[in-house]
């Protein structure tokens, strides 16, 4: 979208900022833990979780070493896609590129959905070799999200080696598009597919298991672009320079002030600009992330933005225009929404929560509430029950090149969760 030379873009920014709503209970319960290990096949697969440990790590292994940038997900959801036709699950890869697995239940009306990000932060070309040091494991986006693929893979071969059948539909989803700047497309293109039908949303999202994400942390990524006429830097020395106008701009941004509570934070990520030194550019972009856990403490810090890089324009125009170049041509501004993430909390007595809780009490884990942004934000803010929550095992370094995992405890996690899937998708005897 393109603004006219003015100051009325504040205007013209449609801040459609939903209103977080809290997820509603579904109307049944969950399946109690008793009832669940009262079923001999519910035990045998918590039992092969552990036999198939070593088996998980290699899984780990073979889809981490497979790039899979934002946007390039392609290889390692065929991958995966694989291992769920071999662990029974009928298989098939959606327009945005999920690549789904299911297992119908008895009654196939509704659907668990259990989810893992193929994605990762790397740019195609990054190293992505696993290097082994005892249990340690090494290489750029093996916890996130290879922990959660892992996890996917592990508890679908489980349900199939022991044949257990639940009543609701379980559908496991590798997601592309939950990093950077994929805005959270595959998990949207699932939620829309399976809106009706969706009864609990749980994504697999890195090792931790000491917390769940219950809430939705809210987002918005802005691109502006200022663009002019460009010159020479000595003989035009005076004309609107974007870059000037930046700088101006994001100066002024800079002291916009945020409150502790609601916690809202701001980040000036990326500056492109310029081709040389000794050139006036004729470009200059920054993209700017925003979040905060209220939505109108978001809207006012966007507007902020918008507002102090109109001013920047403003000021680089009013200096050109004294150094004799008021008839030069406008600084023009351009922006772009480049991701919008909707809030949204999980309710308290929503039987998802009860269900997880209830396979902590069991596994003996310590939990806390938390809130992030996830896939789980797209279900949240819709009123779908949904979590985040970890696959299990150590790790550290996320979204960094010394990024490591140890499976010490990986056990853990997937029983977590598929004591957890199990309690709201119901079992058959
Ligand atoms: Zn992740």
């Amino acid at each position: 979208m393109q603004l006219p030379p003015s100051s009325c873009i504040l205007d013209l920014m449609p801040l459609t900022l939903r209103v977080p709503r809290a997820a509603t209970a579904a109307d049944a319960e969950i399946t109690s833990l008793a009832a669940l290990l009262q079923n001999k096949r519910v035990v045998q697969a918590l039992a092969a979780l552990e036999q198939l440990s070593s088996w998980t790590t290699d899984q780990q292994i073979l889809l981490t070493e497979i790039p899979a940038p934002t946007f390039q997900e392609t290889a390692r959801g065929e991958a995966v896609r694989k291992l769920f036709a071999a662990a029974g699950l009928r298989t098939r890869t959606d327009s945005a590129g999920n690549v789904i697995g299911e297992r119908p239940g008895t009654s196939r009306k509704d659907v668990i959905l259990i989810s893992a990000h193929l994605d990762t932060v790397f740019p195609a070309g990054t190293c992505v070799k696993v290097q082994r040091d005892g249990r340690r494991l090494t290489a750029p986006g093996i916890s996130d999200n290879g922990t959660g693929l892992a996890a996917l893979v592990c508890l679908a071969r489980a349900l199939h080696v022991t044949k257990l059948r639940t009543h609701h539909t379980l559908l496991f989803a590798a997601n592309p598009c939950e990093e950077g700047e994929g805005n959270l497309r595959g998990m949207r293109k699932l939620v829309e597919t399976f809106r009706g039908r969706l009864r609990a949303v749980i994504a697999v999202d890195g090792a931790a298991t000491d917390h769940i994400t219950t809430m939705a942390l809210a987002s918005r990524r802005l691109e502006i672009s200022l663009s002019g006429p460009g010159g020479h830097s000595w003989a035009d020395f005076g004309m609107p320079n974007p870059v000037h106008a930046l700088a101006r701009g994001i100066n002024i941004f800079l002291a916009t002030s945020v409150p502790e509570s609601p916690r809202t934070t701001f980040n000036v990520g990326v500056i492109q600009a310029g081709t040389s030194v000794n050139t006036i550019g004729n470009l200059a972009v920054v993209k700017v992330d925003m979040r905060s856990e209220s939505g109108d403490e978001l809207t006012r810090i966007a507007h902020a933005l918008l507002a102090a890089i109109d001013q920047g324009v403003i000021a680089e125009m009013a200096a050109a225009a004294a150094l004799g170049h008021s008839s030069d041509p406008r600084i023009e501004i351009r922006f772009r929404s480049i991701g919008d993430r909707p809030g949204g909390e999980l309710a308290a007595d929503s039987p998802l929560l009860q269900a997880v809780l209830q396979a902590d009490r069991h596994l003996n884990n310590q939990s806390r509430f938390e809130r992030s942004s996830t896939d789980a934000n797209i279900p949240l803010s819709l009123g779908i029950p949904a979590i985040a929550v970890g696959g299990g095992g150590r790790s550290g370094g996320a979204h960094s090149l010394g990024e490591w995992y140890d499976p010490s405890g990986r056990e853990l996690g997937v029983k977590r969760i598929l004591l957890t899937a199990l309690a709201v998708a119901g079992v058959e005897p």
